[in-house]
């Protein structure tokens, strides 16, 4: 394991011709997933990446340790489903020591979390995502074609029971599940779990996206005070991609990720390296930077480093940059193995 970062001292950071540095990474572990959403997976026959193209821990180690050196403070498992790889405590474990490292956290759909979670929380793992689109178990099966939401519900109080800081993650796609709004409001207030409602992105490999489907955050705002419950917005850091607000007259959180009404591109602050360790300084591009060629070619933390460096500094505006190019459209690229 690479628990020492070496090299960090006098190392240059990432910054962009924009003057944004990352300070999160989310490493995609793999692009598999033992759920099928319908607004993430493709349809059909899946083809995933084969056994030899995807990081082995140690790779995965090694490079976050140079991200760090690099000025990333956050770190975040994601996937297709981080908890399908086997012995992934290890993975935490190396991770959790790194030296210069603030915090680790997951995203999961939480259909495994509760069996793994002592284990994790041992490992060093700080917070988790849990992923929940409905409260409705039936629903639940035609979203993610698997029949879990008992899991799911018995994750999240697994996760609290264990200490982990817990979040909650709703794609709000119109027609699907946006009746269920002030549902889920109610719960965030009446459990303490903060819900944060994400707006329907066009990196499904679906293709199923359409502007129609998208509902803005400002739209569920007004939905949710026509149904009687008022929000408060909290301080919110630029930075942070969740707009936050607490309700008035009583507890609890929500938040909104509003990527398609608001972008945030102009204060963005992370990174992304795919399972099959492709460097992606914006969700849009599509991934070309292959840092695992340049491991497997044996080049040095170093020559790594500054190849980081160089692709940072051409990442692009963003969304913002992008729509005066060309129109948004469905499966842009693939949540399963960007990650979020
Ligand atoms: N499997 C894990 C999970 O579902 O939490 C981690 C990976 S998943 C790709 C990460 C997050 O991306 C989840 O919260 C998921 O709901 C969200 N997501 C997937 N496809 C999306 C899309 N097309 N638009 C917006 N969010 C999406
Ligand atoms: Fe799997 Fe997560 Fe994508 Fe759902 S959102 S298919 S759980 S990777």
């Amino acid at each position: 394991m690479f628990d020492k970062n070496d090299f960090a001292t006098n190392q240059p950071k990432l910054i962009d011709r924009f003057n944004r540095f990352p300070q999160k990474l989310r490493l995609s572990i793999t692009d598999k997933c033992n759920m099928h959403c319908v607004y993430c997976m493709p349809s059909g026959k899946i083809s995933l990446y084969p056994k030899n193209e995807i990081l082995s821990y140690e790779e995965i180690q090694r490079l976050a340790t140079i991200f760090v050196g690099l000025g990333v403070e956050k770190i975040r498992l994601t996937g297709g489903e981080p908890l399908v790889r086997p012995e992934i405590e290890k993975l935490i474990s190396g991770l959790s020591k790194i030296a210069g490292l603030k915090s680790l956290g997951m995203t999961t759909n939480g259909l495994l979390f509760s069996q793994k979670a002592a284990q994790l929380k041992a490992a060093g793992l700080q917070s988790i995502n849990i992923s929940l689109d409905t409260l409705k178990p039936d629903r639940f099966k035609s979203i993610t074609r698997v029949d879990g939401f008992s899991q799911v519900l018995s994750s999240l109080q697994t996760a609290r029971e264990e200490g982990f800081e817990v979040k909650i993650n709703t794609v709000i796609i119109r027609g699907q599940n946006d009746d269920e709004l002030v549902d889920f409001a109610q719960f965030a207030s009446n459990t303490g779990y903060p819900v944060r409602f994400i707006e329907f992105m066009p990196l499904d490999g679906s293709h199923i996206w359409d502007l129609s489907l998208v509902v803005t955050k400002e739209e569920m705002l007004r939905r949710l005070y026509q149904n009687g419950i008022e929000v408060l917005p909290l301080n919110n850091r630029l930075s942070d991609p969740a707009r936050l607000y607490s309700f008035k007259g009583r507890g609890g959180s929500i938040g909104f990720i509003p990527s398609m009404s608001e972008p945030f591109c102009g204060a963005c602050d992370r990174v992304r390296l795919t399972s099959d360790g492709k460097f992606l300084t914006c969700l849009f591009e599509k991934p070309s930077n292959d840092i695992k060629q340049l491991l497997r070619m044996g080049k040095s933390d170093k020559v790594i480093a500054d190849y980081l460096i160089d692709c940072y500094r051409k990442k692009p505006l963003g969304l913002v940059g992008l729509l005066e190019h060309k129109p948004i459209r469905s499966g842009m690229n693939l949540m399963n193995t960007i990650g979020g």
